[in-house]
């Protein structure tokens, strides 16, 4: 529905629609959603975007560039459920990646359910009201705000197709794909995950209460599980990624504030990479939620050092613990010539854009694979929870750009003193990744023709394009 307004000079102004965005809390489900806000606001809709305070401060960049740039992006903190409400969060803890237990995660999704009438009493202030709103998968409890305000809901979903088909089926065993069978063992993750079958529970109903579906995937890349996943879902589903290519005109520096502040010096890091010889260096990240034990820390780090290969390396914050600190020290010294060691958040976007850039050693979460996907970056596939493993799959035997490390089941099947890989695991898969061996050049060659189709779906008349089309219709006539 389109509001005709009269402005000051007393002219007809018709107003655009207008849609509210609800991440999730955690760096990968907000950095796709800012994509999304910025893809829909270039696309003449108006936003608003939901965020807390702690982390409305770490996307300061990029809510600066927003205005400099005057899209209609409307960017709403809500206090994030504190102590007082009796939920039993530290203070400043707004963020899945800043809990400092994954004890706590059950705790943050009964914090974040309290927004729901703040949520609503900020949006009936709105003029225009907002006639839509995209919710997070996670974000459920937005129904009732919705239906308060009688506007339509959609939800918006991160992980690749083929593992909500499977997951809605609850039939893990399934074929969906006529050459990409899995088995209960390669779809374990969250879903199984102790204390979380309730949410579970919701998560895979939540499309039968919505009006339709956004995901952050593309036709080209998985056409027959789009294909399936519409015919379980029976909802209009819009394919709309890889967001993370939402403006093939923004510049370098716009892919630096992604997310968070970097905890590295850029000059240095791209100074060093300009010098670097194409396709030759490593790049290691593990996202933003698992952490790494002090033993797997080790062994990566010996398996980088026996591999000869140029690498950057980020070691998350609750990683550093002072045995990681010291044995770091000597470790830093002797790679000097031949790495840099991020201690913090990376700029990850704008590493893995990078033409010295040629592998990436990865958990698997759903943006960074499509970002390898986006850059033409071959992986190396890790993967510790939830979808990853079937995004794993995706990338070695369905996509053949990358190789596994070998890792079975999900880390919190591990014993507390277990190590899931060792530094030999790493070492060879990283020289098969890095090397000129035929395998290698012809992973190379399949990764760019991926990259070739991410860049082409986002593209007037590409799928992903024609699909955001669809997406702003529907949202005008909503
Ligand atoms: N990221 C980043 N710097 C870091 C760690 C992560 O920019 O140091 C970004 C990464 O580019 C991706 C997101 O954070 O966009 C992580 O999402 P993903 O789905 O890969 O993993 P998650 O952390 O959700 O498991």
């Amino acid at each position: 529905q389109t509001t005709i307004i009269n402005d000051a000079n007393n002219s007809t102004t018709t107003t655009p629609p207008h849609v509210v965005l609800v991440p999730l809390f955690a760096q990968g489900h907000i950095i796709p959603m800012l994509d999304m806000a910025r893809l829909l606001a270039q696309r003449g809709v108006l936003v608003t975007f939901i965020t807390t305070p702690v982390n409305a401060s770490r996307i300061k960049p990029i809510i600066a560039r927003v205005h400099e740039s005057k899209l209609p992006i409307n960017f709403i903190e809500i206090p994030f459920p504190c102590a007082e409400a009796g939920i039993p969060i530290p203070l400043g803890c707004e963020n899945f990646d800043l809990l400092p237990s994954p004890e706590l995660f059950l705790n943050f999704f009964d914090a974040i359910r309290l927004l729901s009438h703040p949520l609503e009493q900020r949006l009936r202030d709105l003029v225009p009201l907002p006639t839509c709103m995209i919710n997070d998968m996670w974000n459920l409890w937005t129904a009732n705000v919705a239906r308060s305000l009688s506007i339509r809901r959609l939800v918006f979903h991160g992980p690749f197709l083929y593992y909500r088909a499977l997951v809605l089926t609850d039939d893990h065993d399934d074929d969906v794909g006529q050459s990409f069978k899995v088995s209960k063992a390669h779809s374990s993750g969250w879903s199984n995950m102790p204390g979380f079958e309730k949410i579970r529970d919701e998560v895979l109903h939540a499309a039968e209460t919505v009006d339709g579906v956004v995901m952050n995937t593309l036709d080209d890349v998985e056409l027959m599980f789009v294909e399936a996943y519409k015919k379980v879902v029976g909802k209009d589903v819009w394919t709309v990624g890889p967001l993370c290519l939402y403006d093939k005109d923004d510049d370098f520096s716009a892919r630096i504030v992604r997310g968070n502040k970097t905890a590295v010096d850029q000059e240095k890091l791209f100074g060093w990479l300009d010098s670097m010889e194409e396709n030759s260096v490593l790049y290691v990240s593990f996202g933003t939620l698992t952490q790494m034990k002090v033993g797997e820390t080790l062994e990566i780090g010996s398996g980088l050092e026996a591999s000869g290969v140029p690498f950057i390396w980020v070691i998350k914050d609750v990683e550093k613990s002072p045995a990681v600190e010291e044995w770091l020290e000597g470790f830093e010294k002797r790679m000097s010539l031949r790495s840099i060691v991020i201690k913090g958040w990376a700029p990850q976007a704008a590493i893995l854009s990078h033409k010295s850039v040629g592998g990436f050693v990865s958990h698997c979460g759903w943006n960074s694979t499509l970002e390898a996907i986006s850059n033409g970056v071959p992986m190396i596939t890790w993967p510790q929870i939830a979808d990853q493993f079937l995004n794993e799959r995706l990338v070695v035997k369905f996509l053949r750009m990358g190789i596994a490390i070998g890792v079975k089941k999900p880390m919190f099947y591990f014993g507390e003193d277990e190590i899931s890989v060792s530094s030999s695991d790493v070492e060879r898969a990283v020289r098969g990744l890095m090397g000129d061996g035929q395998e290698a050049q012809e992973r190379r060659i399949r990764a760019t023709e991926i990259k070739g189709k991410a860049i082409k779906a986002m593209e007037e008349g590409g799928s992903s394009y024609e699909n955001i089309t669809m997406l702003v219709e529907y949202i005008k006539h909503a």
